[in-house]
């Protein structure tokens, strides 16, 4: 098989079964076109997945793709952007139909579930990786940044943390039970929080997507804007799942493991109390932005060197 008919087979269905407006030409031409209206910001991004690194040896096709534009369109939800389209840059070691078959079904259901139409992309061969760069748009000067937590604002949280890192330990589990299955389902189906990143415009000071762990994450709010959080251990948001499989390790995994794409947000208390309860009820208060540098505990806990401070916290918990 030829990379056209790879190409035509694999790729061009997904870019059929949904188009977007402002995607004026897609995939099979040199460049895709997209127009952007005269009132948005482009807001896009690139992101890239190594087999091996970013995802498990011999992973299922389907997962992979999901993952992998999971992992873009979570960059757009952290914006508060509205997805428009992406392109797929694909290293392939060889042109498995079978791969390649459960690769296209699991990036034309996470492109329809997201609201992502694929422009185009690019097809080599090599190690498996593959590279996604997603375009979204926001009005105006709407784009949610790092850089807006202000002194006194509430730190908050989306969903549950934790669940995705906690599912490693079952990756290769012959016949995991229900809470484990829910655990894995968050590593192998993550949810980018797009309609709330949306919500969120106007809302939040600042935001940014949990890919790496709450505690790096939360960091790079804190870096960008010049200030620190003193968060309370006990309001971390932990489903009965994770309490049940990690037991006493659940709130050090909510704290540092990654992949679990919630949102972490910053809001002034002004703007919170004035927010609709349907938006509230989505985001877990866990803290407060302070003056201090980096992320603090209420009981007077300091982690100051990423994952290696968690011994502190391990001595506390
Ligand atoms: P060019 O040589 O002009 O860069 P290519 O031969 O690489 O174009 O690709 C031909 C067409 O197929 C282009 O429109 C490109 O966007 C699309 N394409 C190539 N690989 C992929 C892919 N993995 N997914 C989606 N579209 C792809
Ligand atoms: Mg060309």
């Amino acid at each position: 098989m030829g990379e056209f008919d790879l190409i035509r087979r694999y790729f061009l269905p997904v870019a059929e079964q949904r188009g977007h407006p402002d995607l004026l030409l897609a995939l099979g031409d040199d460049c895709a076109i997209q127009r952007v209206p005269a009132d948005q910001d482009l807001v896009f991004s690139v992101d890239t997945q190594v087999e091996g690194v970013h995802f498990p040896r011999h992973y299922r096709p389907e997962y992979t793709a999901w993952r992998a534009l999971a992992a873009a369109a979570s960059d757009l939800a952290a914006m508060g952007a509205t997805p428009v389209c992406f392109t797929l840059a694909l290293t392939l070691p060889e042109a498995d139909e079978n791969w390649l078959e459960g690769f296209g079904r699991g990036l034309a259901q996470a492109a329809s579930q997201f609201g992502l139409a694929l422009a185009g992309g690019d097809t080599t061969r090599g190690p498996l990786t593959i590279s996604i760069q997603v375009h979204g748009t926001v009005p105006r000067g709407q784009g949610l940044m790092r850089s807006g937590a202000q002194v006194n604002d509430l730190v908050t949280v989306s969903g549950t943390l934790g669940d995705a890192g906690a599912a490693l330990d079952y990756l290769d589990a012959p016949t995991p039970g229900d809470d484990e299955r829910a655990l894995l389902s968050r590593y192998h189906h993550p949810l980018p929080r797009l309609e709330l990143g949306q919500a969120l415009r106007g809302v939040a000071s600042a935001c940014i997507d949990i890919s790496d762990g709450l505690i790096a994450d939360l960091g790079h709010i804190l870096e960008r804007s010049g200030v620190g959080a003193t968060l309370n251990l006990e309001r971390l948001p932990l489903s009965r799942p994770l309490r049940r499989c990690a037991g006493e390790r659940a709130p050090q995994l909510a704290l540092s493991s990654g992949d679990d794409y919630e949102l972490c947000v910053t809001v002034s208390e002004a703007l919170w109390a004035k927010l609709p309860e349907v938006i509230k009820s989505r985001l877990t208060v866990i803290g407060r932005i302070d003056g201090g540098e980096g992320v603090r505990f209420e009981d007077g806990v300091v982690l100051n060197s990423g994952p290696p401070g968690f011994n502190h916290f391990g001595s506390n918990s």
